[in-house]
C-alpha cells in the first residue's frame, strides 16, 4: 500500500491511475525518471533500464505489492523493508548466476522503487538533510513504538507515514503528512528527489560490490547484466558452472551498507 504516494509523488503531482484504492493517487513517472537518471550514470543500457523501470512501476500497480508496506517503507515497517531489500539482492544475484538477466533486472527494479520511496515516505531528509549522510537500508530497523510524529514536527527519530491516511494512527504521521510528493512540499520535495537519485546510484554501487564478492568476475558479470554483452564469457557453460558452485559455497548472505 502507499504505492500511490511513492517517490513518484515527488514528481509534479501527476495522478496515478493504476494504483488500486488510491485516494490521492499519483502516477509513477518520477520513479522512472529517477531510476533512468541513476542507471544511466552506471552505464546501464536503455533496454535494461526499461526492464528495471517496468518492475519499479509494478511495485505500485500490482495489487499485492501495492498492499505490502515493506515495499514502500510505509507504516514504519523498516525492518521488513530491509529484509525485503536483502532478499531481492539475493534474488538478483541468484538470477545472475543462472544468467537470467531479465529476473535479475526485475529484482533490481522493485528494490530501487523501495529505496526511492524511503526518501519520500520517511522523515529521513528532514532529520538528515546533508546528502553526505548515508543510511543503510539493508539493515535499518523499526523505530520504537513510542516514537511520536506530528505533521510539520517529525521529531529527531526516523519514522514513516501510515497508509491509509484515515483513520489516523494515534501519535503517528499519516502518509499524507509525510510524503514529499511534489513541488508543493517545497525544499523537502527537491531534497527528497535528489536523495532518491543518490541512493539509487549507491544501490547500484552496492550491487557491483556484491557481484564482485559473489562471482569474482565483477566487470564481466555487471557488463552482462547492464548490456547483455558477454565478451568476458561470464555466461559460458564453464563460467556459469563455476558461478553456481561459488554461490553454493558463499551462500546467500547479504550484509553491509550502501
Ligand atoms: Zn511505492
Amino acid at each position: 500500500m502507499i504505492g500511490n504516494t511513492c517517490i513518484a509523488l515527488i514528481v509534479a503531482g501527476l495522478f496515478c491511475t493504476m494504483a488500486p484504492q488510491s485516494a490521492q493517487a499519483f502516477d509513477t513517472p518520477l520513479h522512472l525518471e529517477i531510476t533512468t537518471e541513476a542507471l544511466r550514470q552506471a552505464g546501464i543500457d536503455a533496454a535494461a533500464i526499461g526492464i528495471v523501470n517496468q518492475s519499479n512501476e509494478l511495485t505500485d500497480t500490482d495489487a499485492e505489492l501495492f498492499n505490502t508496506p515493506a515495499a514502500h517503507f510505509d507504516n514504519e515497517r523498516f525492518t521488513d523493508g530491509a529484509t525485503r531489500l536483502r532478499d531481492k539482492m539475493t534474488e538478483a544475484l541468484n538470477a545472475l548466476s543462472r544468467c537470467d538477466r531479465q529476473k535479475a533486472l526485475e529484482a533490481i527494479g522493485t528494490s530501487l522503487h523501495s529505496v526511492q520511496d524511503f526518501y519520500s515516505h520517511s522523515n529521513a531528509v528532514e532529520i538528515y538533510p546533508d546528502p553526505r549522510v548515508t543510511l543503510d537500508l539493508f539493515s535499518i530497523t523499526n523505530p520504537a513504538a513510542s516514537v511520536e510524529c506530528r505533521r510539520g514536527a517529525f521529531g529527531t527519530r526516523l519514522t514513516s507515514g501510515y497508509w491509509p491516511d484515515l483513520p489516523r494512527v494515534p501519535g503517528k504521521c499519516s502518509h499524507a503528512d509525510m510524503a514529499k510528493d511534489g513541488p508543493k512540499r517545497g525544499q523537502w520535495y527537491r531534497i527528497a528527489r535528489a536523495r532518491a537519485v543518490t541512493a539509487s546510484v549507491r544501490y547500484i554501487e552496492a550491487l557491483k560490490v556484491r557481484i564482485g564478492s559473489r562471482f569474482g568476475n565483477h566487470q564481466g558479470a555487471f557488463r552482462f547484466l547492464s548490456t547483455g554483452a558477454d565478451s568476458s564469457g561470464f555466461c559460458q557453460p564453464a563460467a556459469a558452472e563455476a558461478a553456481v558452485e561459488a554461490a553454493d559455497r558463499i551462500g546467500n548472505a547479504v550484509v553491509g551498507a550502501f
